[in-house]
């Protein structure tokens, strides 16, 4: 399980372990509301060298693991959701990708999303490619998630 908390990164990086980490107030899975502390693990953020750490929680009622996870990154991504969104604009828009993040992880960014919308979407999607990816964020789907 992943709770999303809000945090400016620099200050995570800064305070590490002593960050003044926010607890959910309850198990996501079973409503238990003891919560215990159950270490830490490193996560890599697009813009640090070093990895960042996460604060994790446990459930003992049905021993549930929650990690805490920064508001604005997708599960298992380390570029942010904005960075994501703005590299799909770019392509869609301009035909080209942003500058800052390589190539390969841009181009995978897109085929999975393309991908997806095949996948989920009707043959009828109109839309295009960035409203694929917003609708796939609201419905709390990785837009550009390699596994269908
Ligand atoms: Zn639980």
């Amino acid at each position: 399980m992943i709770f999303f908390f809000p945090v400016i990164l620099n200050d995570l990086f800064k305070s590490g372990r002593d960050y003044q980490w926010p607890k959910p107030c309850s198990c996501t899975r079973c409503s238990g509301i003891r919560l215990w502390g159950h270490g830490y693990v490193l996560a890599c953020f697009d813009g640090f060298d070093a990895p960042l750490i996460l604060k994790r929680y446990r459930c003992p009622d049905c021993g549930c693991i929650i990690r805490l996870r920064p508001k604005g990154y997708l599960k298992r991504f380390q570029a942010s959701i904005e960075a994501i969104r703005s590299s799909i604009q770019s392509k869609v828009e301009k035909g080209k990708w942003i500058d800052g993040i390589s190539r390969s992880r841009q181009q995978h960014w897109f085929k999975s999303l393309v991908k997806r919308i095949k996948a989920y979407l009707t043959d009828s999607w109109q839309q295009g490619i960035l409203a694929g990816f917003d609708l796939f964020l609201k419905s709390g789907q990785i837009p550009v998630s390699r596994s269908i």
